[in-house]
């Protein structure tokens, strides 16, 4: 599984999708470029969602707020006060590291030694194995499993308590070392703000200190007014937004999973109070048909509802989606109750509530939001879709599966070869189609080699121009997924392709 992350890694740069930003400069941690194919699947999901949202539903409606914002709104949010993670630094090396992260990894590396020594017994035992009995008799196991267990208590209840000094105990308590120095030279825990800040004016007329957003949510709720009342908007209904959001993740690591600059596509949805969770269950059942509708394979998909509900939250889910290093949140869905709008009211001192004509009196909507990372869907889209085949030739190749409507090009259009008027020919088609769908001429190298390349980016069409094109106007047509091919006329591609890839 890692091992295919590393490949999916490195077809993203090799192929023009993904780079390490900065890359000449050697690189800045967490943050990443997308190339010329990444742009247009990113572009498309954007508007498989958008569209999802604010073309199907009357009642939703998209805005475009800016990133920064009044400082004000962070107090309000919560962020300024409550928006940290809790870091720890190790003395010798001076690294830093999130003191969460490292007791997860330490009980990731109790899981990994239990199932090496399930692995171990199977081969030793064969088809009579079991797994579970095993687990539950063999000693060494147990004695894993118990310290395991011990462990975990401990940190829930240290989360839970917000108990700092507790968190560094396990850590000590655990021997765990630092990765890079390998001592236990052990800070404090601290808690860390993951707003970045800058300053906004000059600094001799007192410049005022802004953050970059750390999500896109705050620039809905503090639009709810100007949209409601200027578009008419009867509840409920929703405000929906794509855009930017900052965080000075420390652990940044796992790609484009987690990043210091990423893309949200979230929306907010106002309700009455008292029919929030109706609408949170509606909505996360939208939400999840709309993910399984890419045809992934529904078993790649799991709620992970919560728990431990934040102090604002009266129901929570996560849409966890299996990536290569395990099931994990791409999206997630909150019944927040009246708290943004009544917060914003409160700091900013004007009143934000809503006249309902219904009902006849006014009240403080309730909200349920569903929030995205484009990044994490662009993950996913590409994990999926990544596939390595032995063909019956012997030969192996690389293909992207992405689904046609996402693919960053629709169809590679190549002359057989580079001479013979079949060049214009393959040009006369491009024109006549680029206005349709996302085309590209490709007249390099054998078209054995050009339809390898088309894989490797997920186009699902191919056409090839050859002689017979000169006399009868048709083209050969290759598909991605069979690699068959059939001979069609110029004038049907344009129907064909059209088809297949409108989303
Ligand atoms: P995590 O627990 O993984 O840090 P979160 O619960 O803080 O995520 P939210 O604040 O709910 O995430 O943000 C909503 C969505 O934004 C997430 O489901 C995820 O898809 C995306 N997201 C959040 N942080 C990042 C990040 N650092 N890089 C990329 N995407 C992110």
């Amino acid at each position: 599984q890692e091992d295919v992350f590393k490949k999916i890694v490195s077809h993203c740069k090799e192929y023009g999708f993904v780079f390490p930003s900065s890359e000449i400069y050697d690189g800045l941690g967490a943050v990443y470029d997308y190339g010329q194919n990444g742009v247009e699947l990113k572009n498309n999901l954007k508007k498989y969602w958008w569209d999802s949202m604010v073309l199907l539903n009357e009642n939703v409606v998209g805005i475009d707020s800016a990133i920064f914002m009044h400082p004000t709104i962070w107090k309000a949010s919560g962020h300024v006060d409550a928006f940290n993670d809790p870091l720890i630094d190790n003395k010798d090396s001076k690294k830093r590291y999130r003191a969460d992260v490292l007791v997860e990894d330490y009980l990731a590396k109790i899981d990994e030694k239990i199932d090496k020594e399930v692995e171990k017994a199977a081969k030793r035992f064969g088809e009579s194995f079991d797994a579970a009995m095993f687990k539950e008799t063999n000693p060494r196991v147990k004695e894993y499993q118990a310290k395991r267990d011990e462990v975990h208590t401990r940190f829930a209840k240290a989360l839970n308590d917000g108990n700092l000094e507790e968190l560094r105990n396990i850590i000590v308590d655990c021997e765990i070392v630092c990765p890079i120095s390998g001592t236990r030279n052990w800070t404090e825990v601290r808690q860390f703000n993951l707003m970045f800040a800058t300053e906004m004016g000059s600094t001799s007329d007192g410049a005022m200190k802004v953050y970059l957003r750390p999500e896109t949510a705050q620039g809905i709720f503090v639009n709810f007014l100007n949209v409601q009342k200027t578009g008419r908007m009867k509840i409920p209904f929703g405000i929906a937004q794509i855009g930017k959001a900052f965080r000075n993740e420390i652990v940044a690591r796992q790609f484009i999973f987690r990043m210091r600059e990423f893309e949200q596509m979230e929306m907010q949805f106002f309700v009455r109070p008292g029919e929030e969770l109706d609408w949170f269950k509606k909505w996360k059942e939208t939400r999840i048909k709309w993910h399984k509708a890419l045809g992934y394979g529904d078993a790649k998909y799991r709620f992970h509802d919560h728990d431990k509900l934040a102090h604002y939250a009266n129901a929570a889910t996560d849409i966890e989606f299996e990536m290569p290093f395990g099931f994990k949140e791409v999206e997630g869905i909150h019944s927040r109750t009246d708290f943004d709008l009544s917060s914003h009211e409160k700091f900013s001192g004007k009143k934000i509530q809503y006249f309902d004509p219904e009902l006849n009196k006014s009240y403080t909507p309730y909200v349920v939001e569903t929030s995205i990372g484009v990044d994490r869907m662009f993950l996913s889209t590409i994990a999926a879709s990544y596939c390595e085949e032995k063909l019956e030739s012997g030969e192996e190749r690389v293909v992207l599966r992405l689904p046609a409507p996402l693919a960053p090009v629709k169809l590679g259009i190549l002359p057989l070869v580079k001479k013979d008027g079949l060049p214009e020919k393959a040009e006369e088609i491009m024109s006549a189609l680029k206005f349709d769908f996302k085309c590209q001429y490709d007249e390099k190298d054998s078209v054995g080699k050009r339809y390898r390349r088309h894989d490797a980016i997920g186009t699902p069409f191919c056409v090839t121009v050859d002689h017979q094109t000169l006399e009868d106007n048709t083209v050969t047509i290759r598909y991605r997924d069979t690699m068959t091919q059939e001979r069609v006329a110029i004038d049907q591609l344009s129907n064909i392709i059209s088809e297949q890839v409108s989303m």
